[in-house]
């Protein structure tokens, strides 16, 4: 059987860079079920659909030709055979994403291609729902998260080596505004599941964060 492990957590957790830092020490595959969902927000953002059209965001979910591949820099996200990974980065993108997966029908058709995905391979995924719906029997579960003001302030420094010239605050309610949203939806809103570890980042650094989380995976490894 595969070894599955699961993280969710909010907005600028760190999970991806997290998930890909871990996935590279255990040796096995990280997929970021975010840019999924960032994929096809950009669809309906290049066809210009209405996001809140649930009924056509629905049916373009549907037609989607969405493919994900590991290459040298991780996972490649590739929409219509067109590697979209660098494009699916930008706020525009962010906040679509937030949207498009409010939709119960764009969630089950996703939620089913990333358990496809995982049930072949040893891999972690991260992303909102991944504890609590697409791998509640994961041999490992992880709620990662920090302040919204270390989440906020993290995002802001990585913005500003893009070149990026957001302030600080409105990178702080950009955060806010995601996690309302991805917090507050009716369908598989985020939440820490029950028997998930609850990781919080705000005074650990992003070593310590990933020793604490391979030393877990060892020991479902090992059967401790
Ligand atoms: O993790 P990332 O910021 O790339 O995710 C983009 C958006 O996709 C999130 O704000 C969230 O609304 C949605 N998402 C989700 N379920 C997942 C992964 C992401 O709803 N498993």
């Amino acid at each position: 059987m595969s070894l599955n492990i699961a993280m969710d957590g909010p907005v600028g957790a760190g999970k991806s860079s997290v998930a890909d830092a871990v996935a590279k020490r255990l040796g096995i595959l990280h997929l970021d079920t975010g840019a999924m969902y960032r994929a096809l927000g950009l669809k309906a953002l290049r066809d210009g659909i209405d996001l809140q059209d649930e009924e056509k965001i629905d049916a373009l979910c549907e037609g989607l030709k969405l493919d994900v591949r590991v290459g040298e820099n991780g996972q490649e996200t590739l929409l219509d055979g067109e590697n979209v990974s660098g494009l699916i980065r930008t706020p525009e993108v962010s906040m679509a994403a937030s949207t498009v997966s409010r939709y119960a029908r764009v969630r089950k058709r996703m939620v089913k291609l990333q358990q496809e995905l995982a049930a072949s391979r040893d891999m972690i995924l991260d992303g909102r729902d991944i504890c609590t719906t697409v791998l509640p029997d994961a041999d490992l579960k992880i709620y990662l998260t920090a302040s919204a003001e270390e989440r906020a302030l993290r995002r802001w420094k990585e913005m500003r080596e893009r070149g990026d010239t957001d302030s600080y605050e409105e990178v702080l309610s950009q955060v806010r505004e995601r996690d309302e949203q991805d917090m507050n939806r009716p369908v598989e809103p985020l939440r820490q599941a029950e028997d998930a570890v609850l990781l919080d980042s705000t005074n650990l650094t992003f070593e310590q964060v990933i020793d604490r989380i391979a030393e877990m995976a060892e020991e479902v490894r090992h059967g401790n």
